[in-house]
C-alpha cells in the first residue's frame, strides 16, 4: 500500500512551497490509491507557534487536501503529533545505545561554543569532534548516574563509506560519510531531533515514499544510516527544487507572498492555487495548463517533476486566476465573492444587485479582492465622472461623442424604462437617426456609462442602472466636458 505524509513544522503560516509538498504527497497517494498522512513535526519547542497547527489544517482543507487517518479533530482526521509520541522516541534511542550506534554526548554549551570559534577561526566548518563517543563506559555510567545533562549522539561509520540513494527525481546520489558529524538524535530535554523522529515515525507509520525540499538532501545519508542501524528497509525519496523569485533568488516573505493564506486573503481561488503550485516544478509534458485536481490526480509524477528552482510567476498566477474566475457560475462567484464584499461599505445592498455587480464584473477581475474596488461606481449616489482618466475625457470631448449622447437623453424619453435589449434597440435607432456608427457610436456610451475604454458589458451595466440612472449619467458626462 502506497503511503505518503506530509510533515510540516509548526512554526507559522502554510508556505506556497509546502503546499507543494503536501500536493506533491496527496496526488501521489491518491493516484496510487494510497493514503495521505498528516504529521505535526512538533519536536522543536524554541520555534513553536501555538495556532499554526489550526492554520495548517484550514489551509489544507481550503485546497482540497484531505487526510486518510489519524486522530480525528471534529469528523475530520487530524495530524499525528510528534510531542505526542516521546516514549516511543526515546524507547529507539535507547536500543541505538545499546545496540552501540550511538552514544551520550555531555559536552556542554561553552565547550561547543569554544570548538565553533576555533574551526571558524581557523577558516574550517564546524563539526563535532567526537569527544564524547570514546568516554569509557565507566565515565559514562558515572555520569548517568549524576544525571549530568546530555543530549544522544548518533555513530558514523569509522571508516569512510559512500552512502546512497535513488531518488525519484534526482536519481542515484551518494554523499560520502565522512562529511557528516555525529549528528544529534535526543536533545537533552528529553525531545527527539527531526532526524531520529522522522525516520521511527517513517518506519512506523509504514511511509512509502518521503516527498521534501532539497534543504534536506544533505541530511540523507543520516537518515540512510539511521534505517540501516535499526534493521528497516528506507522508503523511497523525492527532494523537491527550490522556488524561486524572478531574480533567481530563494522565494521569501521579504520579497512578497509566500503563505497560503495571503493569496487566499486577496482572493486567489483554491483550484488557482493547487493549479498554480503543481505546476511549480511539475509539467504534464504538453502544452496543458489547467488542470482540475482529479486531472493533477490521474497525470502526476515524480520523473516529470524539474531538478532544477522553479520561477514563481506572478503574472502566470494571475492568468490563471482569472480563467477559474470567469468558469465560475453566478452562485458560485457570488458566494466565493461575498466574505470580500462584506468588508465594503456596500455589503448592506440588495443581494439581488450584488451578485448582478459580481456577474457583470467577473471577466474583468483578477482577483476576487478587486470586486469591493469597482463597487462605487454601481452604488455610490454622487457621480464617479470626475474620477475618470483623461482616455475617457478625450473621447468624451468629441463633437460625434456629444451627438450621441445628446440623441440618447432626447430618444430614451419614449422608452417605459430601459433594459439590455431596449438598449441595444436604442442605440440601432441611434445610429439612424444620427448616421454615426461603428466604435463612435458606442464609444461615447462607454465612457458615460462605465467610466472606462474597456469597461465591462455595456448593455448588462445599462440594465443594472435602469433608465434614470443611465440618464443621469449620460447627462454628468456631457456636463463634465462641457
Ligand atoms: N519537518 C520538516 C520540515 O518542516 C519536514 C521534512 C520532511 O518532510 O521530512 O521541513
Amino acid at each position: 500500500m502506497t503511503r505518503l505524509r506530509f510533515a510540516p513544522s509548526p512554526t507559522g503560516y502554510l508556505h506556497v512551497g509546502g503546499l507543494r509538498t503536501a500536493l506533491f504527497s496527496f496526488l501521489y497517494a491518491k493516484q496510487q490509491q494510497g493514503s495521505f498522512i498528516f504529521r505535526l513535526e512538533d519536536t522543536d519547542r524554541k520555534r513553536f507557534v501555538a495556532n499554526a497547527e489550526t492554520d495548517l489544517m484550514q489551509m489544507l482543507q481550503w485546497a482540497g487536501i484531505t487526510i486518510d487517518e489519524g486522530p480525528s479533530l471534529s469528523g475530520n482526521y487530524g495530524p499525528y503529533r510528534q510531542s505526542e509520541r516521546l516514549a516511543i522516541y526515546q524507547k529507539y534511542a535507547t536500543d541505538l545505545l545499546e545496540n552501540g550506534h550511538a552514544y551520550p554526548c555531555f559536552c556542554t554549551q561553552e565547550r561547543l561554543e569554544n570548538l565553533r570559534n576555533e574551526k571558524q577561526q581557523q577558516g574550517l566548518p564546524f563539526k563535532y569532534d567526537g569527544h564524547c563517543r570514546y568516554l569509557s563506559s565507566k565515565t559514562v555510567s558515572e555520569k548517568l548516574e549524576q544525571r549530568v545533562p546530555h543530549v544522544i549522539r548518533m555513530k558514523l561509520p569509522e571508516i569512510n563509506e559512500t552512502l546512497f540513494i535513488n531518488d525519484l527525481i534526482r536519481g542515484k546520489i551518494g554523499i560520502e560519510s565522512e562529511e557528516l558529524e555525529d549528528q544529534v538524535l535526543m536533545k537533552a530535554d528529553g525531545y527527539p531531533t527531526y532526524h531520529l523522529a522522522m525516520v521511527v515515525d517513517d518506519h512506523l507509520m509504514e511511509i512509502t515514499h518521503v516527498v521534501r525540499g532539497e534543504e534536506w538532501l544533505p541530511s540523507f545519508p543520516k537518515h540512510i544510516l539511521l534505517f540501516r542501524y535499526f534493521g528497516w528497509e528506507p522508503p523511497a525519496f523525492a527532494h523537491l527544487p527550490l522556488i524561486l523569485n524572478p531574480d533567481r533568488s530563494k522565494l521569501s516573505k521579504r520579497q512578497g507572498d509566500v503563505a497560503l493564506e495571503d493569496f487566499k486573503a486577496q482572493g486567489y481561488l483554491a483550484q488557482t492555487m493547487v493549479n498554480f503550485v503543481t505546476l511549480l516544478g511539475w509539467s504534464s509534458g504538453d502544452d496543458q495548463e489547467i488542470f482540475s485536481l482529479q486531472e493533477l490526480i490521474e497525470k502526476f509524477s515524480f520523473e516529470r517533476v524539474n531538478k532544477s528552482g522553479s520561477i514563481f510567476d506572478r503574472e502566470k498566477l494571475n492568468w490563471m486566476n482569472q480563467r477559474y474566475l470567469q468558469q465560475l457560475s453566478a452562485e458560485e462567484i457570488y458566494s466565493l465573492a461575498k466574505p470580500f464584499l462584506s468588508q465594503s461599505k456596500y455589503s448592506n445592498q440588495p443581494p439581488g444587485k450584488l451578485q448582478q455587480v459580481c456577474r457583470i464584473l467577473q471577466p474583468r477581475i483578477t482577483t476576487l479582492s478587486d470586486l469591493p474596488k469597482k463597487l462605487p461606481l454601481f452604488f455610490d449616489e454622487e457621480s464617479q465622472i470626475a474620477q475618470a482618466g483623461e482616455e475617457v475625457k478625450s473621447i468624451l470631448v468629441q463633437e460625434t461623442a456629444q451627438v450621441v449622447l445628446r440623441t440618447f437623453v432626447e430618444e430614451v424619453k419614449a422608452l417605459p424604462d430601459l433594459t439590455g435589449s431596449s438598449f441595444v434597440a436604442l442605440m440601432k435607432s441611434i445610429q439612424k437617426s444620427t448616421n454615426i456608427k461603428g466604435k463612435q457610436l458606442w464609444m461615447p456610451m462607454r465612457c458615460a456609462i462605465t467610466l472606462e475604454i474597456h469597461g465591462p458589458d455595456l448593455p448588462l451595466m445599462v440594465d443594472f442602472f435602469g433608465k434614470e440612472k443611465s440618464v443621469a449619467m449620460v447627462q454628468q458626462a456631457l456636463e463634465w466636458v462641457s
